[in-house]
Parts: structure tokens; C-alpha cells; sequence
């Protein structure tokens, strides 16, 4: 017998993920297609549709009928009980938001957003700094309203990384920052660097395009369910759950593993978006559950794939046909050892694995020092300075390269920054079991295809959507908690061997 409550729920559930997939097209058009002028109206737009989709979400008609639900679970049958317990959980969450709130936020960010666009061009922090203070006001308050133990920062991370905290945050990565600022001392001191002088050339911009749309289309990227665009900060945007999600990268001239990077990485992140199970389409189920685990499927991808020895030596012939006279004479070791050069780095996006998470710790430790008190937005363009020479050695020139270069904060994401960490420590822990269950795996990858991969995650993660957190998706894969062993197990191993440690 059909659940007339249940079919109740998925309508309107569905109606609202219509609405939020319409601002995700949006912010998508924004941040691709739409000319300069038209950011104040965009703004207008997100805001007043992020007011609708917030108001259906917190109507006290879904509150009661969740509610309801809620009070006999165990006779809903178990898709329909985490449906429910899972929807009840965001619903009162959001209904500590009040409308106003959400507006002002929204709009502001729309502001903020621009304003970053600007100031980083010009970099000109100055530019950016009113909106930012407003944000980070915004921020407390949002701590209050939600409410929160320890530090008003666990109720931002709540949205991101459900149970985790700032306090076991410190603690794994006070870890990780020491141990990595050793390897990364010891790599960049080896006398065995590797060779870059068939590096620095031309790269045809198109050519890079089509080397990375064909490399999408080996990891299973569904170009019918999906498109790759261009843009200033790339992003993964899901429009319409599994059948619409779309990617974006950015070109360098002078660096086409740049460009490769982030289509591999989004592509990663779409893969994972194109994997819930069709029953969990307009519901919250259809979902990451959490970034981290969204994370550790693009760096997966990303590093320890397209990183490594076995993809070069199927893909050099393939770049080959892409730049004939560029890499006449390069081997797939030196193509393996020049995009595993490890540097001490300015910007995030492009830092290797072996300084990234130091990139985080300082993003990390300036908002914690925002968020309780300790610190001015006046005074991050210093203290961000000051952090980069201590963790990578590092003189930053202007705050283009410096403070503003990620996009998050003009969006109010705070709390966002550590799941990228985390994503790092999951894939590792991932691809220690992955081994052992595909034991051929790097065959495979020679080969080009990733069909074995692609579909050992989908089972394993993407399938379940939000069904399951995170470390119990780590526990139920490994058999141990979310920790920190198998990445530097993964990390010491590649960069031990590649720079003769
Ligand atoms: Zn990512």
C-alpha cells in the first residue's frame, strides 16, 4: 500500500529541489556566461528566489507532516525512514534561519561576490574588506541563531561536516601541518628535482580543451548528463541531480597540467553527482554527504589517478597527437616527475599535495581567529602573509596572490576550508582498500580504463547519496575511523620514491 504522507513529502520535497536547482543554474550562469552588468540584478534574482525555496523548505505544513512521519518510523519501509529523519534534521536546522536573515545573507553575498571580482583583479583588498566584515557579521550571528558548543566555528562546520568539530580539527591537523612541513623541507631540499626544461613552451589552449574533454569522457563523465565550461574559479554545478551536472576550468598557456587538474578534479566531483540512485532524484537524499567525502572523490581522481605513473603511460600518446612538437621527445617518467614537482606555492588551487594542507591549516586558523574574536578582516592581509612565510617559506607579492584569491568568503563559506583537508585523508584511506579489493587496478589504468574505479565508488560511496555519514562510509570501507595513517603511508611512499628520500 502507497504512503499517501510519504508521496505527500516527495511532491513537495521535489518542488523545492526544482527552486534550488534553478538558483544553482544561476550561480552557475554568474560565474560563466553572464556580462558584468548584470551582477546587481543577478543578485536580486538569487536572493529573492533563495527566499522562496527557503520559505517552502521551513513551512510549518512540511514541519508537521515531517514530524508526523517521524513519530513512526520504524513502520516507513528504510528508504523512506532515512527520507524522512534526514529532511526532518535540514528542516529544523533551517527553521533556526529567520527569512529576513537568509535574504539579507543571500544578497549581500551577491554584493560581496562582485566586489571580490574586482578587488582581487585590482588587488585591492581595501575593495573587498567592507563586505567581508559584513559577512563575518553575518557568520556570528548564524552561530548564535544555530547554536553551538566549544567554538561558535562548529556550528558553520555543522553544514559541511556534520560532527565534526574545531577542537578534533586542531588536533588532526596540528598533526598533519608538522609532519607535512617535514616532507615537504626534506623533498624540496633532495638534490634529485626533476627535469622542466621541455616544460617551458606554448601550450594551445584548445588543444589542452580537447586532451581534457577526452580524458572527462574515460572517467565516465556522462557528456549527456553534463558540460564542461570555462571559468574564473572552477566549480562543479548539479542542476538537476544526476541528469544535469556541470563543470567548469580554467586555461594557462603556460601550463596545460593546470587546466588538466581541474577538469580531473571537478570531474571527480561530477562523478559522484551523476551517481545517486534515480529513487533519491528531488529528494535531499540525492546528495554528497559531506564535503569532505565530495572532496575525497575529486582529489582521488585527481591525484592519485591522473598523477601517477601508469595514467602517463597511457596518456602521453594521446597529448602527443595534442602537441606533436612540445613532446617529441618527453617520456611518461618525465611527464609522472614534472607534475609531481613539488614547490613552495602562493596559490591553493595550484599547490601540490605535498604543501596543500598547509594551504588549508592558514585558512583554517584565520577563520577560527575571525569567527571567535581574535582577529580584524582589517588585519587578514598581514596575519595571511605572516602564516605563509611560516608554513611554506613563502613572500607573498600582492593579495590578488595572497587573500583574495579563493572565491569562498565572498560566498559566506566559512567552515568550508578544512573539508578539503579532510577529502584528502578519505581518498587515502579509500585507495588503501581500493588496492586490495582491485588488485589490477594500475593495469587497468595503463590501459585507460577506469570502468573497475568508476564503478567500486559507486558502490561504495555514491550510491548511498546522504544514507550514510562519512566516517561511517570510512568505517564500513576500511574497518577503521577517519585518520590521518594511510595519507601519509601514501604520501611518504609516492614523494619518498620520486625524490630518492
Ligand atoms: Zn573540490
Amino acid at each position: 500500500m502507497k504512503n499517501k504522507q510519504i508521496e505527500a513529502l516527495r511532491e513537495r520535497l521535489g518542488e523545492i529541489s526544482d527552486v534550488r536547482s534553478t538558483i544553482s543554474l544561476l550561480h552557475w550562469d554568474q560565474q560563466t556566461y553572464m556580462p558584468p552588468k548584470g551582477g546587481a540584478s543577478r543578485a536580486r534574482q538569487q536572493a529573492t528566489l533563495s527566499t522562496i525555496a527557503h520559505q517552502m523548505f521551513t513551512s510549518p505544513e512540511l514541519g508537521t507532516l515531517l514530524h508526523r512521519l517521524s513519530d513512526s518510523l520504524e513502520k516507513l519501509d528504510p528508504d523512506d525512514a532515512v527520507l524522512v529523519s534526514e529532511t526532518l534534521y535540514d528542516h529544523d536546522r533551517a527553521r533556526k534561519l529567520p527569512d529576513g536573515f537568509v535574504r539579507d545573507l543571500a544578497e549581500e553575498e551577491g554584493k560581496a561576490f562582485e566586489a571580490w571580482k574586482e578587488a582581487r583583479a585590482k588587488s585591492e583588498f581595501g575593495l573587498f574588506r567592507p563586505h567581508l566584515e559584513r559577512l563575518v557579521e553575518f557568520q556570528k550571528r548564524k552561530a548564535e541563531l544555530l547554536g553551538f558548543e566549544g567554538s561558535p566555528y562548529n556550528a558553520l562546520i555543522e553544514d559541511y561536516e556534520r560532527g565534526m568539530t574545531a577542537e578534533r580539527l586542531k588536533g588532526i591537523f596540528g598533526d598533519l601541518s608538522r609532519r607535512q612541513s617535514e616532507l615537504v623541507n626534506r623533498v624540496v631540499d633532495s638534490p634529485r628535482q626533476p627535469d622542466l626544461t621541455w616544460f617551458d613552451q606554448e601550450w594551445d589552449e584548445g588543444a589542452q580543451w580537447r586532451f581534457g574533454m577526452r580524458v572527462l569522457k574515460d572517467m565516465g563523465y556522462d557528456l549527456e548528463a553534463g558540460r564542461q565550461d570555462k571559468a574564473l574559479h572552477p566549480f562543479t554545478a548539479s542542476m538537476a541531480d544526476v541528469e544535469d551536472v556541470r563543470i567548469t576550468t580554467r586555461l594557462d598557456r603556460r601550463d596545460p597540467f593546470s587546466a588538466l587538474s581541474s577538469t580531473v578534479h571537478e570531474g571527480g566531483h561530477a562523478l559522484y553527482d551523476q551517481g545517486y540512485q534515480p529513487k533519491d532524484w528531488r529528494t535531499p537524499l540525492a546528495r554528497g554527504t559531506s564535503m569532505g567525502m565530495h572532496e575525497s572523490q575529486s582529489r582521488l581522481w585527481e591525484n592519485t589517478i591522473a598523477r601517477s605513473l601508469p595514467f602517463w603511460k597511457h596518456y602521453l600518446p594521446v597529448l602527443r597527437d595534442c602537441f606533436p612538437a612540445q613532446l617529441e621527445r618527453v617520456t611518461p617518467e618525465q611527464i609522472y616527475r614534472a607534475q609531481n614537482r613539488v614547490k613552495r606555492s602562493l596559490i591553493r588551487v595550484e599547490a601540490d599535495e605535498c604543501t596543500y594542507n598547509l594551504h588549508i591549516i592558514l585558512r583554517f586558523e584565520i577563520e577560527i581567529a575571525l569567527l571567535e574574536g581574535d582577529l580584524k578582516v582589517a588585519d587578514i592581509p598581514e596575519i595571511w602573509n605572516v602564516k605563509m612565510k611560516k608554513y611554506l617559506g613563502i613572500e607573498v607579492p600582492d593579495d590578488a596572490h595572497g587573500c583574495l584569491q579563493d572565491v569562498h568568503w565572498s560566498s559566506a563559506c566559512f567552515g568550508y576550508f578544512p573539508t578539503y583537508a579532510l577529502g584528502n585523508l578519505y581518498a587515502a584511506q579509500m585507495f588503501e582498500k581500493i588496492l586490495v579489493d582491485i588488485p589490477d587496478l594500475w593495469d587497468h589504468v595503463e590501459q585507460g580504463n577506469f570502468r573497475p574505479l568508476l564503478s567500486w565508488l559507486r558502490d561504495k560511496v555514491h550510491r548511498h547519496g546522504r544514507r550514510r555519514r562519512a566516517p561511517e562510509i570510512i568505517r564500513e570501507i576500511t574497518g577503521k575511523e577517519p585518520g590521518s595513517e594511510a595519507y601519509f603511508w601514501y604520501l611518504e611512499g609516492k614523494y619518498g620514491s620520486l625524490y630518492g628520500l
